[in-house]
This record gives C-alpha cells, structure tokens and sequence, in this order.
C-alpha cells in the first residue's frame, strides 16, 4: 500500500506499542514535546523524489525545500501556499541561493548557512517555522505563547523570527553571561512587544529543563497556550533536512556518497542528515563534531551515555551536555520501543549515566563517527584555514573543519556545515587570525541599540510567573 502525504503521522518516542495515539502535523507543530515527556517522530520515512537524488543544477532551494518538507506537513498547508511561505522565509536571506557551496580544496565543501537575519543556520529552519505557526494559528484563529531554551543562537533567530507576528509571543531563556555579546545583544536589542529575553541564572541545560518543566505542567501548558520552537520540535529537524538534499544535488555529479561533519550540539541539525539518508540520499558517513563538551563523541567512542559539567568553550552554541535530539535516534535503537526508550532515558536521568547494548552502540558506529576538538585546536583550524584560502571561518564552523580533516578518508567527498557567520564571533575569530570578519548590514543595528531584558533566578515559579506576566502585555 502506498501512503500519501495527508496520511503522515506522528508518534512520541516514548509511547507505548499498544494503541499508540498519533498525531498529524499540525498538532506536532504547535505542541512541541509530547505530553508524555517524548519527542514526535514520524510513523514512516517517505521516499525522496527520483529528481532530488540525481545532480541538478537547476532546482532552486525553495523547489527542493517544498519536495522535501511535502510529505511530513499532513494535509497543513496546501502545496502552492507553501511555496509562497518559502519564498517570503527566504526572501530576506542574503544569498541568492539561501546558501552557500565553497570548495576548501577538490575534495572538501563548506555548506554555508549563515546567510539569514542572525547569522547563524537556526534562522533557515526558524523562518520557516514561525510562519507554518502563524499560518496554523491563523487557520484556528488561536494564539500560542513560545518559550524556548537558548545556547545563543536560537533564541535570537527564534525572536527574529517572531517579532512582530499577531498570534505569536515569545519568551526566551538564556545562560546569564555564557552567551557571546552579540547574540545577547541580538537578543535584547529587538524591539516588539510580543518578544522576550530572560537572562537566568544558570546554565543551558537549566534552561532547557525549566522549559521542559513549563511542559510537563499540563494546565499551566494548556493556560498559556505553550509552543515550542527549541530543535526538539519536529517541524525544525524537517526544514534542516532541505539543505543536505540541496547540497547533494550540487556536489553528486560523480555518484559518489557525501560524508557531511556537523558541528554538534542539541544533535537537531546531525539527526536532519541522518533522516536525510533514511530518505534515500546517498549519504556515507556522519561525522559528529563535538567541542569539549564531548558527550557525544564519547558515546560513539565507548557505547556509554554520561553526564559532565558544561564547559563554556569558544563555541557556546555547543556548550551543552544533554542532546535533546539524540532521543530520536536512541527511539530507533531501541527499535521503536517507546517504552524501552523511556527507561534508556530514566536510567539516564537518575545515575548521570547509561550503557547502550553491543548491538545499539555497533549500530551508530556504522552510520556515525566523531572526533572533539578543544578551544586551542579550534583556534588553530580558524588559523590554518585562513593562512591557505584567507577565508574567515566561525569558531563553531572550525570544530567541525578540524574533525572534519581528522577523520577524511583518501578518496571520500567531504562537506563541513559552516553554522555561524565568522562576524557572530569577533574576538575568536581575532585571537586566530588577527583580522576583524566584516560585519554585515543585519549586524549594525544591534551595535548601538538600548537592550532590554530582564534577570530571573533558575527558579520555575519566578519563571512561570513571568510567562504569566508576559502573555498580558
Ligand atoms: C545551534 C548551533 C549548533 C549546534 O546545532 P545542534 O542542532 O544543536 O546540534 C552549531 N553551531 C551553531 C553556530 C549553532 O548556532
């Protein structure tokens, strides 16, 4: 039986097989994280079209972005207004392609994503996002109030992308002092009344669970009409997908299968190529790029889940010790299990710590691999890398660079994720290179703007009063 778009569903990573209850997508888009504290996946991966897997030169990224992202939207959104919500998503972004091919050498890209309103890659999933929102909403005629955990960038490309929308307000919460200034100030510079910026007292792993906290509460969630926008929304991990099919279809003239390295955080942006490649793009490795905060590579590495403290590093936007994506894929490891899932993810709650099997750690290895590059190795790749192509690259961006040439193959098609424009993070760029990134226009009005945020404790109650206080004004 051949399933269409309408019939796409939605199920929690940690449901149960009996009588699963799924969703559409537009249930999936506008609440998050499911009620049962897990994260929607969908009931089957669709095929990607015959014409987005053989090279083209002339599918635009709005055409490939609305192939790609069709067959998860349910009936939400007919085909011809989504293309016009892509076009306007992407008509600000200031490159002609929305992103960026540049050739580090014959056998190396750099996939450039930095090209939106904040600079960073968030902005390609987020303004998408924040009008399927809209449009969803407009549909309902309802309103829902964002909250969202930030390392740095998605609360800026999040408000960005909000400010100003009738049915949306937004509240943010951001590490107080962990943030670089300019994605503070991109932050507290904006000025509509529907956006918010909390600066807390903690880290973002406290961000992130007094957002999920807000969640878990069922009538304080109900009350507010809470969404989320945070990488644990389904709907983000589908717009990221659209790039690594678009890059392929420029690179893969020779047949051979791409190893893309992804600078790795929440693990949003890696788990987009994974189903990418569940999809049916000719993908070879994934290579996960970890700073010190090297969870990740060292699950690879051992098969075992554990907890350190977060370290801040150059690249703050990673400075983050549990994935929250990475759900979905132990979900998949667990072979659907919501249960099993569950229970990985308790264990893991409870002791810092957890063991994947034998099996469920061979299992990544065969699709991924990863390496962790420290503060002086990142300054040394942001050095190499301008010393042989004079090219400026963000410190996030060389995290990804320098795994990405510790791990190459002889032979194998490489293509780095550039996150972050090299201007979001001056002083790192300066402390390698000695040359100042040429601050583009979208930066200039943050420089001397008045801010304007406010300071609360890593409390939920002063939290959610806030939230409270916010959806009134
Ligand atoms: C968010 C972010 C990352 C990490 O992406 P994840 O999807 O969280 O893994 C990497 N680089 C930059 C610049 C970011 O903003």
């Amino acid at each position: 039986m051949s399933r269409t778009a309408a019939e796409m569903r939605y199920v929690s990573t940690r449901s149960r097989h009996k009588n699963r209850q799924s969703l559409g997508f537009a249930d999936v888009l506008l609440g998050g994280l499911a009620i049962d504290g897990g994260l929607y996946v969908p009931e089957f991966i669709p095929e990607l079209a015959k014409r987005l897997t053989s090279p083209s030169d002339s599918l635009s990224y709005v055409e490939v972005a609305a192939c790609v992202l069709e067959p998860y939207l349910s009936d939400a959104i007919g085909r011809d207004e989504l293309l016009s919500l892509l076009v306007d998503a992407y008509r600000a972004f200031d490159h002609r392609d929305v992103c960026g091919l540049v050739a580090l050498d014959d056998d190396h890209w750099l996939l450039e994503l930095f090209y939106g309103p904040t600079l960073a890659f968030k902005d390609i999933a987020l303004q998408v996002v924040a009008r399927l929102f809209d449009h969803e909403l407009e549909r309902r005629n309802d309103s829902a109030m964002i909250v969202a955990a930030t390392s740095g960038d998605t609360g800026s490309a999040a408000m960005k992308a909000v400010a100003g929308r009738e049915r949306l307000d937004i509240v943010v919460l951001y590490p107080k002092g962990r943030t670089s200034e300019i994605q503070r100030r991109q932050m507290t510079t904006l000025d509509a009344p529907n956006v918010h910026a909390v600066a807390v007292d903690g880290t973002f792993d406290n961000c992130q669970d007094l957002v999920k906290a807000m969640f878990a509460d069922e009538t304080f969630r109900g009350d507010m009409r809470l969404a989320a926008v945070n990488s644990i929304n389904w709907a983000r991990v589908a717009t990221q997908i659209v790039y690594y099919v678009w890059a392929a279809s420029r690179l893969a003239e020779d047949g051979r299968p791409i190893t893309f390295c992804v600078p790795t955080g929440n693990f949003g942006n890696v788990l987009a190529a994974h189903y990418a490649s569940r999809m049916g793009l000719r993908i070879g490795r994934l290579l996960v790029a970890s700073n010190s905060n090297d969870i990740l590579s060292r699950l690879l590495e051992n098969g075992e889940l554990a907890a350190h403290e977060v370290i801040p590093t150059l690249s703050p936007s990673m400075d983050i010790q549990i994935s929250s994506n990475l759900e979905r894929l132990l979900f998949e490891l667990c072979d659907s299990d919501g249960a099993a899932t569950a229970a990985l993810l308790a264990r893991f709650r409870a002791d810092g710590r957890v063991e994947l099997t034998k099996q469920q750690h061979q299992r990544l290895r065969e699709e991924f691999a990863g390496d962790r590059l420290d503060d002086p190795a990142t300054l040394e790749v942001m050095r190499h890398v301008y010393a042989e192509s004079k090219m400026l690259i963000d410190p996030h961006t060389a995290v990804g660079v320098g795994v990405a040439e510790r791990c190459r193959q002889p032979g194998e098609l490489m293509v780095s994720l550039a996150t972050a424009h090299p201007a979001k993070f001056p002083e790192a760029v300066a402390r390698a290179t000695s040359q100042a990134p040429d601050p583009p226009t979208a930066l200039a009005s943050v420089v001397n703007q008045p801010e304007r945020s406010i300071s609360l404790p890593n409390d939920i109650t002063a939290i959610k009063e806030f939230v409270r206080s916010a959806q009134l004004i």
